[in-house]
């Protein structure tokens, strides 16, 4: 799953570089496919029925799915990218949020940069916690206080993380939240992609008329971030980040383990 996860990581890391005031999420949509043909795979996303694109972009009250058009981003919106690459069969997932810059309203990014910040807080905890879980579930319960403990955001319900492997999305369901039910158990082979979408307002969400994009009831500003990680023998690598995410778990005293 390697090559399906650097291709994803090529592929975003494209799209972040591209994301400016001016810049239309299309662009960012051809420059991701780019990437990931020219790493050998293709887009995992335009294989889900009725998709016909390799990311899903969502801006500032749209939580996930947001189908990438020709509108520019502008100064102060908060941006949400996820993609996916397929290579030799085998599925990366990921996603990242970025505040653009705006000058002229210090605090309405402010806002916004402190919710990204959140959902990278909440992601990288759930990692973390995968390294050391014997049960999937406490990846959620440790997101869920994680997220509670930097104050009043609302971790939404209707969307969940997932298993990957020869399919994009696989069983088993990944909670950002506690629940109260039987969960599997971590053991080297499983591949999650964990990915809290945390809101500055209600979690209660409707699918917009492109009958894709998910937004908030209430208009609230939303994010999201998702990688994908394997368990081993040895430890844990998010087959996502570049690095296999060292630097990100370091804060949290996990050392990720490249995969023999
Ligand atoms: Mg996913």
């Amino acid at each position: 799953m390697q090559p399906a996860g650097a291709a994803t990581a090529a592929a975003l890391a494209e799209a972040r570089r591209l994301l400016a005031v001016g810049a239309t999420p299309l662009e960012l949509d051809a420059a991701a496919e780019r990437v990931i043909v020219g790493l050998g795979g293709r887009s995992n996303f335009k294989l889900v029925p009725g998709y016909r694109h390799t990311l899903c972009i969502s801006v500032d009250d749209d939580v996930v799915h947001g189908i990438p058009g020709g509108r520019p981003f502008r100064p102060g919106d908060i941006v949400s990218v996820d993609g996916g690459a397929e290579v030799d069969g085998w599925n990366g997932d990921a996603a990242f949020t970025v505040v653009v810059p705006d000058p002229a309203r210090p605090e309405v990014v402010a806002a916004r940069e402190a919710l990204a910040a959140v959902t990278e807080h909440a992601l990288w905890t759930g990692v973390a916690t995968l390294a050391r879980a014997r049960h999937l579930n406490e990846v959620g319960a440790a997101i869920e206080d994680a997220v509670r403990a930097e104050g009043d955001y609302g971790i939404l319900t209707d969307y969940v993380g997932h298993g990957v492997g020869r399919q994009m999305h696989e069983e088993p369901p990944v909670f950002n939240y506690r629940v109260d039910r039987r969960s599997p158990v971590v053991k080297p082979g499983l591949v999650v992609a964990i990915e809290p979408m945390i809101v500055a307002g209600s979690i209660d969400t409707f699918v917009r008329d492109d009958d894709w994009t998910v937004t908030t009831s209430d208009g609230a500003d939303a994010a999201h971030v998702e990688h994908t990680v394997a368990v081993h023998h040895d430890g844990i690598w998010v087959l996502t980040a570049e690095d296999g995410g060292a630097a990100a778990l370091a804060r949290y005293g996990i050392t990720p383990v490249p995969i023999p």
